[in-house]
């Protein structure tokens, strides 16, 4: 799974590992903190390893895949597409440059990494992916232009994919997650707190319980579907 150094991927790491399922614990920069979380799937009885590689850049996902297939000797069967950024600013000042970043990290990486995916688990008959997407994909939050396209474009994606690989066994979904507590939202205005239906703001541990859901054999007959663990923002 990509992004799992911290955050959201790392409590989604735990929880699959947790599971049985040997884990690729992917991270972009933060070597010592992907240690951290394969020390601690260790611990707990689990199987991970730390894969290096900024799912933005060519060639990525190709090497991601293979080197994980190697290290654990079998196909991936569950590929995790968490990894994300954010560069927001208001649309008329939002340049070039920050909207070709997040698409290429949130929406391409995601793709080429599906694509790579499914060649093992077409094979397999079986599989699982699921989509960090986001409440912003859903409901608007000026500044995120951006990040919206990406991740409404995130969920475009797996409405379609999961429709042209239903019959093989391989389940596509989407998480929605609205505001969890992460680096990624440590500057994010206490204000926003009010319009949480359920007043709180979110942990990575609930948006983890609906992944390993989704993964789950219980879930083979979920695909297609938007998962959203946000406290009720987008209802
Ligand atoms: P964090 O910023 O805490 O963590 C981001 C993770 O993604 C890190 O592991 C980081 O690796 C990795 N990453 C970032 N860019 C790249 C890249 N180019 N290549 C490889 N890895 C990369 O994010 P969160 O845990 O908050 O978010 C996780 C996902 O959930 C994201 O997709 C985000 O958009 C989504 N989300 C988050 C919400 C929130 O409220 N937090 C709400 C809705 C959606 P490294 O540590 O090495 O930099």
């Amino acid at each position: 799974m990509t992004g799992a150094s911290r955050g959201i991927g790392a409590a989604i790491a735990r929880a699959l590992a947790a599971d049985g399922w040997p884990v690729g614990v992917g991270y972009r920069s933060a070597r010592e903190r992907a240690e951290e979380v394969v020390a601690a799937v260790e611990r707990d009885g689990g199987r991970a390893v730390a894969l290096a590689g900024d799912v933005a850049a060519d060639g990525v996902a190709e090497r991601l895949l293979e080197e994980l297939e190697e290290r654990f000797d079998r196909p991936v069967l569950a590929l995790i597409n968490n990894a994300g950024i954010n560069r927001d600013e208001l649309a008329p000042a939002l340049d070039d440059a920050r909207w070709r970043e997040v698409i290429e990290t949130d929406l391409n990486a995601a793709f080429r990494l599906t694509r790579r995916a499914l060649r093992g688990m077409l094979r397999a008959r079986a599989g699982r992916i699921v989509n960090i997407s986001s409440v912003v994909a859903l409901r608007a939050n000026a500044g995120q232009a951006n990040y919206a396209a990406a991740k409404a474009g995130l969920i475009a994606m797996t409405k379609t994919v999961a429709v042209e690989v239903a019959r093989r066994g391989i389940t596509v979904n989407a998480v929605a997650p609205g505001w969890i507590e992460t680096e990624m939202t440590a500057g994010v205005s206490s204000e926003l707190l009010a319009a949480i239906p359920a007043r709180r703001v979110g942990t990575p541990a609930d948006v983890a319980a609906a992944v390993r859901f989704l993964v789950s054999d219980e879930a083979g007959y979920i695909t297609g579907a938007v998962l959203s663990v946000d406290g009720g923002l987008a209802a």
